[in-house]
């Protein structure tokens, strides 16, 4: 079969491979699309440390070609399906807590340790497998797997109804996230991007204020927009640490904070703690998407996530050397770029 694979950091071939020899609790999925993540950019640059050769690719959705002898899920030959990328141990002492958590100590995941969807075939483990609606475009549940993330990132902002929320960034996940945060009740949502068309669609999607970064102080209109106290709640959304700065700096006194952008491994935040303290800010992180893939399926195929809106490119895989090059410089307005073999 024909796969992308990543024998090195920014060396990007296309290659025939074997398909993938699945074992018997495991099923064999024929990949529909594939999205290229902010997380396939930082592995092909260097910049997280993953075992190469590997052909990446986790967010993903299919059609499954094959099932394991084993296999007890409800799962058929022809089913259209989205996966959970991270595979847990089941034995470790994460794995053991009551919490269902993705913190295993024998951790993989699909596209990022072990080989994922930017080719032809995948073999996964059926208990990752969630099948979709016959009627769920296939194209749309490719970005299922940044939802799932997302609803761990709402989950953690603990939005109350009549919150107002800013959200720093309008990328995929910004765009996500100021779904999610409107169906939780925020009375009014400020979305931030340097991007103007990134903006426009923000709007569109349901943002209630955007401002723009290249022509405006975000903290200070944000605080403008907010009788100068600053937002109930304010999630960062970019990966950096001037983003969280900021997203830290329009959260009124008493108010949360979500870091949900994952900035580079060796970027330290300087912050002064004692901001932290007059403000008795509560601030959280999110990681991954622990059994949050039902409620995303679920939330999805309601339509009242919308993410075709998102899906600014679809390449072949052939094309995918283009595809990774507009995806990491958001070139042409690119959003989310999929890939399709
Ligand atoms: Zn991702
Ligand atoms: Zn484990």
């Amino acid at each position: 079969m024909l796969a992308a694979v990543l024998p090195e950091i920014r060396n990007l071939r296309l290659d025939n491979v074997p398909s993938p020899e699945y074992s018997a609790d495991e099923v064999l999925i024929k990949v529909h699309a594939a999205g290229i993540c902010g997380t396939d950019i930082h592995i092909y640059r260097g910049e997280w440390k993953t075992s190469m050769p590997i052909i990446l690719g986790h967010e993903f959705s299919g059609v499954i070609a094959e099932v394991g002898r084993s296999v007890k899920e409800d799962l058929k030959v022809g089913d259209p399906v989205v996966v959970e990328p991270n595979i847990l141990c089941g034995t470790c002492h994460f794995c053991r807590m009551s919490e269902r958590n993705y913190f295993c100590e024998n951790l993989k995941a699909v596209g990022v340790t072990i080989d994922g969807a930017f080719t032809e075939y995948v073999k996964v483990k059926a208990e990752n497998v969630y099948k979709l609606p016959k009627k769920f475009s296939l194209d749309e549940a490719a970005l299922v797997e940044p939802l799932a993330c997302c609803v761990r990132g709402i989950d953690q902002a603990r939005i109350k109804a009549g919150d107002t929320v800013a959200i720093i960034g309008a990328g995929p996940i910004g765009l996500i996230l100021l779904q999610l945060a409107k169906q939780s009740g925020a009375s009014a949502i400020i979305q931030t991007d340097i991007e103007e068309t990134r903006l426009k669609l923000a709007k569109d999607l349901g943002a209630d204020y955007t401002v723009c970064m290249a022509r405006e102080d975000a903290v200070e209109a944000i605080k403008s927009l907010t009788d100068g106290y600053g937002v109930d709640v304010a999630i960062e959304a970019v990966g950096s640490t001037k983003a969280i700065t900021q997203a830290m700096n329009v959260t009124r006194r008493g108010g949360r904070l979500n870091i949900f952008g994952v900035a580079p491994q060796d970027e330290v935040w300087n912050v002064k703690p004692f901001d932290l303290y007059d403000k008795e800010l509560t601030v959280t992180t999110s990681y991954r998407s622990p059994f949050t893939f039902q409620r995303a399926v679920k939330i999805a195929s309601s339509g009242s996530v919308k993410l075709r809106p998102l899906v600014s490119h679809i390449y072949k895989l052939e094309e995918i050397q283009s595809a990774f090059e507009v995806a990491e410089k958001k070139l042409e307005g690119a959003i989310k770029v999929l890939v399709k073999p």
